[in-house]
């Protein structure tokens, strides 16, 4: 009787796989040679990139500079812009500088905005990030929960940002982590012992260690950490992290504290006027971010505070029109590869202003208002001959707009 060959390794037999290598004392089928040399593959692959010591190189540019490529995409935010370039400045040239003995240690310069939402938190960040090429993630950290509850942990924020340096840990190594939502990880209540607050102060002890520099170890996959799993150590020392939130209703901390302080004003009733004139946020501390529900030992560990001011009628418009990718130019492009000369008239465009700023949505509103007036062009018009030029005005786009399911909402509600 013939005997029946398996693999040493899986168990299958002969007839179950496409081959299999005879070695001295057992077999070894195609699949499992396969995994084998995958395994071997990414074990080699890992331990050659972490092997790399050498920091990837990069040039620091100056403030002015870093302000200039922002202007070209960012509209407004003078003040924030500021900040966060001469934060970022100051943190690449820590990075830069040879380890001396001397006893000045310059420290992380994490950042810290505040600013409704679609101001441009995050796109000021992620233009940041393009200008320098170094790698940037986006993490939500409303979906962090303490260690040992449902949701995500806290190292599952450099997974992100592995994955964005392309698993290259020198690289991610030198990133910047944008953390949205940071209010929404204030403290409930203020006093902490009644229940676990497992998704908000907890994170925020969580997140201490990643922001102040440590060795973290890092699910590659992401996902809650298994004694099995396979980790990747990174060092957050030179990572810097940018937080962004809304913090609703911070105004009114802030004009409580002011207004406990003496700053030259006669009467409440001043000191209310001038608030009210002049944009309180400006004023804005670390302290109200404590009173807000921010741990002090977080803040601590978040130097630079800034603000972005709301957008108002005039900076969403330019915001359609100025910016390098202006969503206008490019619909502008989408068309003229139609070979079609797409204008939107001016009353057109404030039109499209007036819903964003009735919808609450910031700039992050323009472009699906502009999708929904413009989709109907884009679908019949490439089928059309003929149609050198097309110009948006504002009776087609009230009439497309008003058919849309976004205004109807509204006419619900
Ligand atoms: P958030 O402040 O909520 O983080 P984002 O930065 O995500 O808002 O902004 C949403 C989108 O709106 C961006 O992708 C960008 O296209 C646009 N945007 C927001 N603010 C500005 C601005 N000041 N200048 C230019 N575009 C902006």
């Amino acid at each position: 009787m013939k005997q029946q060959l398996y693999c040493t390794l899986c168990g299958k037999n002969r007839d179950q796989v496409k081959g299999l290598l005879q070695g001295f004392e057992g077999h070894i089928c195609n699949e499992c040679a396969v995994q084998a040399y995958q395994a071997f593959q990414e074990e080699f692959n890992a331990s050659e990139k972490s092997s790399k010591k050498k920091a990837p190189k990069f040039q620091v540019t100056k403030p002015i500079e870093m302000k200039n490529f922002l202007d070209q995409y960012v509209i407004g935010q003078d003040e924030a812009k500021k900040h966060l370039c001469v934060a970022v400045y100051n943190h690449y040239k820590r990075l830069t500088q040879p380890k001396s003995d001397d006893e000045v240690q310059i420290e992380k310069s994490n950042i810290i905005m505040i600013g409704e939402t679609g101001t441009g938190k995050t796109y000021m960040a992620r233009t940041i990030a393009k200008m320098l090429q170094v790698p940037f993630c986006i993490a939500d950290a409303t979906v962090i929960t303490e260690a040992g509850y449902v949701g995500e942990d806290v190292e599952t924020i450099l997974t992100r940002l592995l994955q964005a340096a392309d698993y290259d840990v020198p690289k991610a190594e030198m990133g910047i982590v944008f953390i949205d939502e940071i209010d929404k990880i204030a403290r409930k209540s203020d006093n902490p012992s009644i229940t676990r607050d497992v998704s908000g102060e907890g994170v925020q002890q969580a997140l201490l260690k990643l922001l102040e520099g440590s060795i973290v170890n890092v699910p590659p996959q992401g996902g809650r950490k298994h004694p099995d799993q396979k980790m990747i150590a990174i060092n957050t020392e030179n990572i810097l992290f940018v937080c962004g939130g809304a913090f609703d209703g911070i105004n009114r901390h802030i004009a409580k504290r002011l207004n406990t302080r003496p700053i030259g004003f006669s009467s409440d009733d001043v000191l209310h006027n001038a608030l009210e004139e002049t944009n309180i946020m400006q004023f804005i501390t670390a302290q109200d971010l404590k009173s807000f529900g921010l741990i002090p030992e977080l803040l601590g560990r978040l130097p630079v505070v800034t603000y972005l001011n709301p957008l108002n009628k005039e900076t969403l418009l330019s915001i359609l029109t100025n910016p390098k990718n202006a969503i206008t130019k490019q619909y502008y492009k989408l068309f003229k590869m139609e070979g079609i000369d797409l204008e939107f008239e001016k009353a057109a465009l404030e039109y499209i202003v007036d819903q964003a700023m009735e919808y609450k949505l910031g700039a992050r509103g323009l472009r699906s208002i502009c999708e929904a007036i413009i989709t109907d062009a884009m679908f019949e018009l490439p089928s059309q001959k003929g149609v050198r030029e097309f110009i948006i005005t504002l009776p087609y786009a009230r009439e497309k707009f008003e058919r849309t399911v976004f205004h109807q909402m509204k006419k619900v509600a």
